[in-house]
């Protein structure tokens, strides 16, 4: 087992993982930008390195001073955390050249996935079924409208390098077609630096459900159930439940072999998660993440697993420490994701936090690295809490996340705690019935 892991990360993501180290032993190293050289999981490592200013690029991007950092402080491996350079295959590459351990999959894997079209295809060969769309990379405007003539419209244009929602626009019919195109590439390219775009049809009510899996470097494979993320603004995700409420045992049974069975084939190792649109009852693949994700607490809830453990334990070389028939799902979690955002207009909303109350009690956690007195950067995402609540079933997680919510105290910067209000007394939640589009098209009433 590893001695010391250095965090590649901030936020709560970095406490989060500072955590499990603590809670198996494992010695600590936090890196920072001087935006965050008062911040908690600064405050909480056993050591931590500044790494650069508050650019991300130039700190939290900046490999050449991470890898310094690891080097000075003895760490044995890295864990990226989320976003950042937790997808990124070359760090992953860098990282084991230096003899330390990256704490994700193997790089191939990183890599494979992070080409979207390449994982559509991979996909497609593990049998899961993909989106209807192009093979390839639509590289001129005639092959776009031969794709999006055979698949039938409204299409949907994605970035293959994309990510967070960007670079995605729909075409309507033929007319929007070009116009498309044109602004899903020029956004992917300022974006991502490629323009690649491929076309899939666009879903008009579906459901985005994703499969949390975990291999170890032994050849076992689980899945540890569904996590239902339709609740999105522009495509981002905005609250998550698991079990979700469309499912019943069966598709959840068969969509969960088969994605083992896929994962198993290719090899795969450590935490990935892999989405899905689910509409009148068919999954369609749309792409697969290889590192932890912002929603792995509500698993965590239901199956009394610690993913980010057993993460570790499998960069290790350990075996997991659990097959799938021991797993055992119990109640109902959902997370809502604290943003230091206007409720209304959705503007960051970044500044001094004055006052700090987190709410508390049976079946409620709060991941967050906020305290009175800290001050919420305005360089970095606006994430600053995840609220997590567990119940023995959906009515009794919905009532505890209302009460909840409304202990929560955090003054003088704007948050979307009033929309989480606002969203846990809507119908269209309560009955459990929305799809992808619910929340900006008819919850929030605009077109997005
Ligand atoms: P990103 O990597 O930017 O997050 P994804 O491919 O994961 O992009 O898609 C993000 C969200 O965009 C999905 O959860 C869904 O709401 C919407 N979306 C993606 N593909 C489609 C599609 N073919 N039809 C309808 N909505 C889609």
């Amino acid at each position: 087992m590893f001695e010391k892991i250095l965090i590649a990360n901030r936020g709560d993501v970095a406490l989060r993982i500072h955590r499990a180290c603590r809670e198996m032993g494992i010695k600590t190293v936090a890196v920072h930008s001087t935006a965050d050289a008062g911040a908690m999981h600064v405050r909480l490592a056993d050591e931590s390195v500044c790494i650069g200013p508050p650019p991300a690029r130039d700190s939290y991007l900046n490999i050449p001073a991470i890898l310094s950092a690891a080097t000075i402080t003895g760490a044995d491996a890295i864990h990226p955390g989320v976003g950042f350079l937790s997808e990124n295959a070359d760090f992953a590459e860098i990282i084991a050249e230096h003899g330390l351990t990256f704490i994700g999959p193997k790089p191939e894997h990183i890599r494979l996935m992070g080409d979207k079209i390449a994982a559509r295809r991979t996909a497609a060969e593990l049998g899961l079924p993909c989106v209807p769309g192009s093979e390839a990379e639509v590289t001129s405007l005639d092959e776009a409208a031969a794709v999006a003539d055979g698949i039938g419209y409204p299409v949907l244009i994605k970035a293959a390098a994309g990510g967070g929602g960007r670079g995605m626009k729909i075409a309507r019919g033929p007319e929007n077609l070009a116009e498309a195109v044109t602004m899903a590439r020029t956004e992917a390219q300022a974006a991502f630096g490629s323009g690649a775009v491929y076309i899939e049809r666009y879903l008009s009510g579906p459901r985005h459900i994703e499969l949390q899996m975990i291999g170890d470097s032994h050849g076992t494979v689980v899945h540890l159930g569904e996590r239902d993320c339709s609740l999105q603004r522009r495509h981002q995700k905005v609250l998550e439940e698991t079990p979700s409420p469309a499912l019943n045992d069966h598709e959840r049974t068969r969509i969960g072999e088969r994605a083992v069975a896929a994962m198993r084939a290719c090899g795969y190792e450590s935490l990935g998660t892999i989405e899905f649109l689910y509409e009148n009852g068919e999954f369609y693949f749309i792409e697969m993440n290889t590192r932890l994700q912002v929603e792995h607490p509500i698993t965590e809830m239901v199956t009394g697993i610690d993913l980010v453990c057993e993460q570790i334990r499998v960069a290790s070389g350990n075996r997991l420490g659990f097959t799938q028939d021991q797993l055992t799902f119990s109640g109902h979690s959902i997370e809502c994701r604290i943003n230091a955002e206007d409720p209304h207009r959705f503007t960051p909303s970044p500044g001094l936090v004055t006052a700090y109350h987190a709410p508390g009690g049976l079946g409620v956690r709060v991941d967050s690295a906020l305290y009175a007195g800290y001050e919420v950067p305005a360089q970095y995402d606006s994430l600053v809490a995840k609220l997590v609540v567990h119940g023995s079933n959906r009515n009794e997680c919905l009532l505890r996340l209302r009460r909840a919510l409304d202990e929560f105290v955090i003054e003088n910067i704007a948050t979307t705690v009033p929309l989480h209000q606002k969203l846990t007394q809507a119908p269209g939640f309560i009955n459990g019935e929305y799809d992808i589009h619910w929340l900006e098209h008819v919850f929030l009433g605009s077109d997005g």
